[in-house]
């Protein structure tokens, strides 16, 4: 039996709050109490075709995707492709872009309790940031959390633009990430954002982004067919296409990709992981060293 958690009361509460009046747009239907279940439904920002994505209460096992008959465990060792997107899969049956709603699994703390029907071979982008997923399970109260894991060894994953590594942690920090980017943009430049676990909520409203002048060569190869001029912030030579939620959003967005991928060790981990001009590659290479360790 799933537990909901009393409305407000809790910072990350705030976050959604700011926000709720532009979700409304979305096919929501967050889990009210009533239900077995919850659902979303939207276009994939890179297919641009619907899907639907429905969770369903099942207690002490670990959250996992149902696509048909087909079950994929949320764990490096099933992911497939790691451009542009996270896509996992077992054999030909995949899910691409899973990144946002992992990382609001991560943000509350979410390991065992649902498995996530998706019909459909994409995660809707929704406003391309992670606060639909956010709102539809906020009022759920997390099952114990499986042991965490510790690294006892150095795992730096290097890719040829960028690096995520260890630093010393500090006792009584579970997890920190500390990010940085560098983008020859006026209104990118370099930036980094760090936080502690418990800081992760800052990241659940930053969107997705891209450059203009790679809009083309992505359309040509079949990717960004989702993007609709909302679900994704765009830099141009003269600014972006819709107002920033904040001059950091890009970094606290890579953040954000960075913590979804992390889900991916399969628990939770204790340590402080740093990750420069990182990809979902240098991410998804990080997260198998520390699960295999
Ligand atoms: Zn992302």
């Amino acid at each position: 039996m799933l537990l909901f958690l009393a409305a407000g009361g809790e910072e990350v509460t705030m976050v959604i709050e700011q926000h709720l009046q532009r979700l409304e747009k979305f096919d929501i239907h967050p889990w009210s109490g009533r239900g077995t279940s919850a659902w979303i439904s939207g276009p994939g920002i890179h297919s641009g075709i619907t899907s639907r994505v429905r969770f369903h209460c099942d207690p002490l096992a670990p959250v996992r995707l149902r696509v048909g008959k087909t079950e994929i465990p949320l764990t490096t060792d099933f992911v497939k492709d790691t451009y542009l997107a996270t896509r996992i899969g077992v054999e030909d049956v995949t899910v691409s872009t899973v990144e946002h709603l992992l990382a609001a699994l991560y943000v509350l703390n979410h390991w065992t309790g649902f498995v996530i029907e998706v019909q459909g071979d994409e995660i809707p982008i929704l406003d391309g940031s992670a606060l639909g997923w956010y709102h539809m399970l906020r009022r759920v109260a997390p099952e114990p959390m499986p042991t965490p894991i510790t690294p006892s060894r150095e795992a730096v994953a290097e890719v040829r633009e960028g690096y995520v590594g260890l630093e010393p942690a500090l006792p009584d920090e579970p997890l920190r990430i500390t990010v940085k980017i560098g983008f020859p943009h006026p209104s990118i430049g370099m930036q980094a954002w760090t936080g502690l676990r418990t800081d992760c909520h800052n990241l659940l409203d930053a969107r997705t982004f891209g450059f203009n002048h790679l809009l083309d060569r992505l359309i040509v190869s079949g990717r960004g067919m989702g993007f609709d001029g909302e679900n994704a912030v765009v830099f141009d030579d003269v600014g972006t296409n819709l107002s920033l939620r904040g001059k950091d959003e890009p970094v606290r967005h890579k953040a954000l990709d960075l913590l979804g991928d992390l889900y991916l060790i399969g628990k939770p981990l204790h340590a402080h992981v740093v990750a420069e001009s990182a990809s979902h590659e240098a991410h998804v290479k990080f997260a198998n060293l520390i699960r295999h360790g």
